[in-house]
């Protein structure tokens, strides 16, 4: 179980009426409820809250941060972004889910434009894992189904993944690499394509399931401190004649 942090701009579930259906209290409601029926110990943070609701503070206590956000991306601090991608660096775990393809945090991490193919129709998504016995699709079948998606499509600029846990197919034709994991510092980075706040996605135990796995696998490991962040000067260990 981990201490997780779930933040959404929480803007569309207040503006539109079909996102304020299906997420009454906002997508980070529902899904910190999920998380907590797993187990974990989860807070809250919007958009709107001063920090963004990510104080130093917030940040102490968070091992893996979930990041919700689509309409409001500019409008997140740079000091922010920042500060959580130096608490990803230093070992925080981060899970930005579907249009968080282009938020601040995430292309900061990435090095890249996120940017990729979409269309809102409401098709049918199925999702592959490709990579057997990965931690993030423990307790699940060879592929999962969301009856009604918006539609992600290749390219997607993102750098090659470390490993590629899930490639969706869609109605339409299109393909997407839908459940990207990387490192980077000593922090781990689970990229989870489903979402969309007009679809009833994440109240899919399926889909809850592998949030809440990709949790697991993001949550910081019990190992000593790391100096990969740090410039220091490296003794030899065999005296030089
Ligand atoms: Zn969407």
């Amino acid at each position: 179980m981990a201490k997780v942090t779930v933040w959404n701009e929480y803007r569309h579930e207040r503006e539109n009426e079909s996102a304020k259906e299906i997420y009454p209290d906002g997508i980070h409601a529902k899904l910190a409820d999920v998380l907590s029926d797993y187990g974990h110990d989860v807070q809250t943070a919007t958009l709107d809250e001063p920090d963004h609701g990510l104080t130093e503070e917030v940040l102490d206590e968070t091992e893996v941060l979930v990041w919700w956000g689509h309409l409001a991306h500019d409008e997140v601090e740079d000091e922010i972004v920042s500060r959580v991608k130096q608490r990803v660096l230093d070992g925080m775990g981060f899970v930005p889910l579907h249009s968080s393809h282009e938020s601040k945090p995430f292309k900061a991490l990435m090095g890249t434009s996120g940017t990729l193919r979409w269309r809102e129709t409401g098709e049918k998504e199925r999702l592959w894992f490709v990579e057997p016995g990965h931690p993030i699709a423990d307790g699940l079948d060879e592929h999962v189904e969301v009856p009604e998606a918006e539609m992600y499509g290749e390219p997607f600029g993102v750098p090659e993944p470390d490993r590629l846990v899930f490639t969706s197919w869609f109605e339409g034709g299109e393909v997407f690499r839908s459940g990207c994991c990387y490192h980077r510092g000593t922090g781990k980075i689970f990229y989870f394509r489903p979402g969309h706040e007009t679809f009833p996605v994440y109240h899919q135990s399926k889909i809850q399931q592998v949030i809440h796995n990709a949790v697991e696998w993001a949550k910081p490991v019990d190992t000593p401190p790391s100096r990969a962040e740090t410039e220091f000067i490296g003794e030899p260990l065999e005296p030089f004649e």
